[in-house]
């Protein structure tokens, strides 16, 4: 089993949460939102081909800096869900070898309900991008429909306070009201950690802008 990656980010302090950590980015994306800023995860180029042994030699280095600072590793992507049967191998891995790192995921949450059941357990934080939770919002944005992430939400709410939402706002999407909105509906779901930003399109324009906006 290897790891489809497309790049490890190392000495990141203040961007996960405590400590210091790496980013370990996954290949693929099951979206295909208008403003995506890493295209590159979905090249037909991989740049990187990781065994779980050899992800962990690389990512080793830094193992006095994440213990000593409460830090770990940072799968995002891409989407790393899709490689979930590889993250969990991964962690058990690193445990079995004394490892005390923290581990967050950045995910889309849009997967099968069984990648993310697969890494119950095993998780320290969460940090989901819902992009909207209104269907149409979320379909017009991402060319896919919201059910496969607010099944995986439902699966989180007993987790909720380890995880964080991301609610954005979207130009040309959704509005500061469509986000308020999505955050009462994730506040009813159980939800109380939200990150509340606009996402920045001047530096790269949407693609197929719907014609209604
Ligand atoms: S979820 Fe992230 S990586 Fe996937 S298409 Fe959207 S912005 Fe790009």
């Amino acid at each position: 089993m290897t790891f489809k990656c497309i790049g490890i980010s190392r000495h990141r302090i203040g961007t996960d949460g405590v400590g210091v950590t790496t980013l370990v980015g996954g290949h693929g994306c099951p979206l295909d939102c208008k403003y995506c800023l890493n295209p590159q995860c979905k090249s037909e180029t991989v740049p990187l081909n990781l065994t779980v042994e050899e992800l962990y030699e690389r990512l080793r280095v830094d193992s006095l800096y994440f213990s000593a600072t409460g830090g770990g590793i940072t799968f995002g992507g891409g989407e790393p869900l899709l490689q979930a049967e590889f993250i969990r191998e991964f962690i058990l891995y690193c445990k079995e070898r004394g490892e005390v790192w923290r581990f967050t995921l950045e995910s889309c949450l849009a997967v099968s309900e069984d990648k993310l059941a697969m890494l119950d357990g095993l998780i320290h934080k969460y940090v989901v991008d819902i992009k909207d939770m209104n269907e149409e919002i979320y379909r017009k944005y991402t060319g896919c429909s919201s059910s496969a992430m607010k099944r995986n939400l439902r699966h989180l709410t007993p987790l909720s306070e380890r995880v964080i939402v991301k609610t954005p706002l979207i130009p040309n999407f959704n509005t500061a009201e469509d986000t308020l909105r999505s955050k009462m509906e994730l506040e009813e779901m159980g939800f109380s950690r939200f990150e509340r930003f606009r996402y920045i399109t001047e530096i790269k324009k949407a693609r197929d802008l719907p014609k209604t906006t």
